[in-house]
């Protein structure tokens, strides 16, 4: 059981500043859209991967529940820690090396998203995964959410980026994959396991990244196409015309673009007149190729057959940032209105259009003042499709979630495409997945956590 002595016991383990109570908890006691607050026992912020095993030890003794945390940013309420220990791995921030050559980067899990894209680019590399909260998320917790973001269309998601890691399990013992081949077939593929297990297997406190060769030239513009179905053929033919070098393929409908309008009124629309799909296309080249030139003369082809209504590019860095920020807002702009549900479905990429073209009507069925609020990162099949219920009914926006569900279930899709499950998507897991994989989850949770001590009442439901 919790006491004081639990909290006195963390702060002779890690020292003064290695634990965080009250006021100072402050920023670990809700989620970032302030739509769930918890009052945690405090916050214990280990500066290495010995004092996580040594909070995990406390915790076990005095039965505590550990909830780990990286930058908070998560959006499914994945570090609710109602009297837990949250376990912060803010301090554990060391870049340990990068090898050009390996193409590598060994990190501990503190280390913040925008930091590691910027040491690789340091060394002339990438490391792509990038999204609204780069400057704030955490490595350890973009692999415990096996996090998407833009650039999926290219390189693939979280998971796909990351070659080792390291994870101290609840029991204390420290697995080492800290492996850095890119081929390894020894049995299971334990690291798998725990990329995208938000914090319910294990803590993890270091990764191996890869690296990739940086694209010499970007070329960025803002597409405005008829509707969605056309939007995927121009997608199919950037990448046919470029060799698959669309790193981002990003959508917003008419009311995004007017909701950030609205949000920074000294910005215009991104083309002379207003369309409905507008589209923040990406494509990332190599030396000597004349990117701008060539995204211009596929569009062109396209803006010939109706396909591309309109194009703007960017000239320069500052533009290209411009049109960046616009879809980076989607965050603060989604969380504008109160009682939002958010969701980040999954569809193949020919079922985008007509999900899109089917859910609202569906869900004014239900409730007929609801709104929608979507953005998508169009080149995956992922999109953003956030509800904004008529009022606050927990008991409604159940039904309105279960109605988007069957939808996305009839046509082939996923009810969370890269956010996970944390508490928001409990009640869809129990829906929605399959009975025996759940099964299988609950008996390997049972297996590596049997007194419940991490993340308790997250990912997995409970039978
Ligand atoms: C503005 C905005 C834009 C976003 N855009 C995207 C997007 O495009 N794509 C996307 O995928 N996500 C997006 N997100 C969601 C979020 O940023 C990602 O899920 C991110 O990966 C979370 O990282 P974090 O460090 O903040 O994790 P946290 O929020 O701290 O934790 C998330 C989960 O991981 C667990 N966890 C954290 N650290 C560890 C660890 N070291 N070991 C084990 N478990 C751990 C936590 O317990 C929790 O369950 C966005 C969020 C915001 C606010």
């Amino acid at each position: 059981m919790a006491t004081a002595d639990t909290v006195a016991r963390l702060r002779s383990t890690l020292g003064a500043g290695g634990v965080l109570t009250g006021a100072d908890a402050g920023p670990f006691s809700h989620d970032w859209p302030h739509e769930i607050a918890w009052t945690p026992l405090c916050v214990a912020r280990p500066a290495d991967r010995d004092g996580v095993v040594e909070v995990l030890r406390i915790a076990r003794e005095d039965r505590v529940p550990v909830v780990p945390v990286g930058g908070n940013t998560g959006l499914s309420g994945g570090t609710k820690g109602e009297g837990a220990i949250m376990l912060s791995l803010e301090r554990m921030n060391r870049i340990r090396d990068i090898r050009h050559d390996a193409r590598t980067m060994t990190v501990e899990a503190g280390v913040v998203l925008q930091t590691i894209r910027e040491a690789a680019a340091a060394h002339d590399l990438v490391f792509p995964l990038t999204f609204g909260a780069q400057g704030s998320a955490r490595i350890g917790g973009c692999l415990a959410t096996n996090a998407g973001g833009s650039n999926v269309v290219r390189y693939g998601s979280a998971r796909a980026l990351c070659l080792g890691i390291e994870v101290v399990l609840a029991s204390g013992e420290v697995l080492d994959l800290m492996s850095s081949v890119r081929k390894d077939n020894t049995g299971y593929d334990l690291r798998d396991l725990f990329i995208g297990s938000e914090g319910t297997l294990g803590v993890i406190t270091a990764a191996v990244l890869r690296l990739f060769p940086r694209p010499e030239t970007y070329a960025t513009a803002m597409v405005a196409a008829p509707d969605l179905a056309a939007a995927l053929t121009i997608l199919n033919r950037l990448q046919s015309g470029t060799g698959g070098q669309v790193e981002a393929f990003e959508y917003m409908p008419r009311n995004y673009i007017e909701a950030w309008k609205a949000h920074r009124p000294e910005t215009g629309e991104p083309f002379a007149q207003p369309y409905d799909v507008n589209l923040l296309v990406e494509i990332g080249a190599s030396a000597g190729a004349d990117a701008d030139a060539r995204l211009e003369d596929l569009l062109a082809a396209m803006m010939d057959e109706g396909l591309v209504l309109d194009a703007t590019f960017a000239r320069s860095e500052a533009q290209r940032r411009a049109m960046w920020a616009r879809r980076e807002a989607a965050g603060e702009l989604t969380v504008l209105r109160p009682h939002v549900l958010l969701n980040d479905v999954s569809l193949p990429l020919e079922n985008v259009a007509g999900f899109v073209a089917r859910i609202l009507p569906a869900l004014r069925e239900i409730d007929p003042g609801v709104d929608d609020f979507l953005m998508s990162h169009l080149g995956d099949g992922n999109v953003h499709y956030n509800i904004w219920p008529s009022r606050g009914d927990p008991a409604l926006h159940e039904r309105l979630r279960a109605r988007m569900e069957d939808l996305v279930a009839e046509m082939g899709g996923s009810f969370s495409a890269e956010h996970g499950i944390g508490v928001s998507k409990l009640g869809a897991m129990a829906r929605r997945k399959d009975q025996v994989a759940l099964d299988v989850m609950r008996r390997i949770r049972a297996a590596l956590d049997p007194d419940g001590l991490l993340n308790p009442g997250k990912t997995v439901p409970e039978a």
